[in-house]
Order: C-alpha cells, then sequence, then structure tokens
C-alpha cells in the first residue's frame, strides 16, 4: 500500500488531517509508534508504525492490550503519512472516517530479529519492542494467512516484564497529548494539559538500540520518558546526546 490510497479517500480542504508531504528516508531497525482512539462509526483504535518512510497502520477494534492472552484483531489499513501521528481532533461530518480522534499513545519501538521492518511484515510475522506511555515491551503483529479479506493480523503482546494479565486499554482512555477524553476532543475542549513539542523525525533515525534496558533520554527542549528507571548513567543504559539538528546515540552498554 502506498500514500496514494489515503490521498484518495480524502478532501483536504474538508477535513483537518494532514496532506501526504514527500517521503521521509526509510529508518532501519527503529521508529516512532502511534496509537489513536478513533470514535467514528465504530469505535477503534488506530495502532501505526514508522517503517519505510510511512505508518504502517492497523485498525484495532478492541484496541492494543498489554494482556498477552488477549491477541486482538487488527485489521490492515492503508498506510498514513508520518505528520499523521500527532494527529488529534475532528474529522468534520462527510468526510472518510468522521469522527474524533484520540492520540492515545505514542513513543519509540525497536525492530527484533535481523531482517527490517517491511520484510518482516511481507512474510506476515513482525516482532518489536515498544517505548511508549502506556504500551511497553515487546510485541508480535501476525498476519492470519487462511482468513478472507487478506488484511486480518492479531497484535500479540509477548509474556515479559511489562505484561499485564487483565490489562485494558479502554481504562486508560485519555489523550497522552491533551489530556482530553474522546468527548473533550469531540466537543473542542481546551487541552487539559501542557501540549508536549513535537517529536521531530530525525531523532530517531540513528537510534539503534542495541541494549534491552533503556533508561531516560533527555534532549535540550524535549524528554522522552522511558519505562525502566536507570539508576545511574553506565550499565544498561544508553546515552543520547541532541543537537538542534537531531539526537545521536553516544553510548549504549548491553547488560
Ligand atoms: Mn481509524
Amino acid at each position: 500500500m502506498s500514500l496514494a490510497e489515503y490521498a484518495k479517500k480524502r478532501d483536504f480542504r474538508r477535513t483537518p488531517e494532514p496532506e501526504p508531504s514527500a517521503a521521509e528516508p526509510a529508518p532501519s531497525h527503529s521508529g516512532r509508534f502511534f496509537v489513536q482512539r478513533h470514535n467514528a462509526s465504530h469505535l477503534h483504535y488506530d495502532f501505526r508504525l514508522e517503517i519505510g518512510g510511512t505508518l504502517k497502520s492497523w485498525a484495532v477494534p478492541k484496541g492494543p492490550t498489554l494482556d498477552p492472552a488477549k491477541k486482538p484483531f487488527a485489521a490492515m489499513v492503508e498506510d498514513h503519512p508520518v505528520d499523521y501521528g500527532d494527529f488529534e481532533g475532528n474529522i468534520p461530518k462527510g468526510n472518510y472516517g468522521a469522527g474524533s480522534v484520540m492520540l492515545w499513545d505514542r513513543g519509540i519501538f525497536e525492530i527484533i530479529g535481523e531482517e527490517d521492518g517491511l520484510a518482516q511484515i511481507a512474510r506476515g510475522d513482525l516482532k518489536f519492542r515498544l517505548h511508549g506511555e502506556k504500551l511497553n515491551g515487546t510485541f508480535a503483529i501476525v498476519f492470519m494467512k487462511s482468513r478472507g479479506k487478506g488484511n486480518e493480523w492479531l497484535l500479540i503482546k509477548k509474556q515479559d516484564a511489562d505484561a499485564k494479565a487483565g490489562w485494558d486499554p479502554e481504562a486508560f482512555a485519555y489523550s497522552i497529548k491533551t489530556g482530553r477524553t474522546q468527548e473533550e476532543i469531540t466537543a473542542d475542549l481546551p487541552a487539559k494539559t501542557q501540549p508536549k513539542k513535537k517529536v521531530p523525525a530525525s531523532i530517531w533515525r540513528p537510534c539503534r538500540v542495541p541494549s534491552r534496558r533503556l533508561c531516560r533520554i533527555s534532549f535540550p527542549r524535549w524528554e522522552h520518558r522511558l519505562p525502566r528507571s536507570c539508576p545511574k548513567a553506565g550499565a544498561g543504559c544508553m546515552k543520547l546526546s541532541g543537537t538542534a539538528s537531531g539526537l545521536w546515540l553516544t553510548s549504549a552498554t548491553a547488560r
């Protein structure tokens, strides 16, 4: 799929969603991820991974979960532009996907394994590790070959330290961008929390992460909190240093 299908479905004079722009260079083994809670004709979550210069996207009716037993169904949908990731707002009636869109989670992911993300998707079994505000740990998204439409996948949480039995995404139904509920977004109410600075795309590209244990990444004007606390810089932590034009991995130590 390409962004042509995304553009064909939308009239950008009538929707606040972003228009596709020039494709960005493909990241290799890491990228950003985004999850939107979308109250369209049916409430669903949109799960998006930055792979190959676009957002590979799946609609997940029950939402992603940290519970390995749930294995929610995920329908692959058209690629979305990278700029779509931070989108939150209302798609007016009469437009494709009309309804409110909440930025439910975001962060970075690492591809697990030697093959890049596109190759793993082509094979129908993509493994990755998320570092988000709500979602963390190892996941796989697996194509169901024998099903009808050819877009049917399962988004599976793997057993690890981040797995939580019974974890329900609906218990965390607030925006990580503005703190708003779905109803508050629908009503166009102002943000309840200070909007965080948009993450520059260039930040993530050099970040190949050899370590499984990550600590805080600091950036002069921006900070992303990673789930595992780091007692002190050193073993098991990676250090990143920033400039205005990007963030560079300066050291990483596997534990
Ligand atoms: Mn959607």
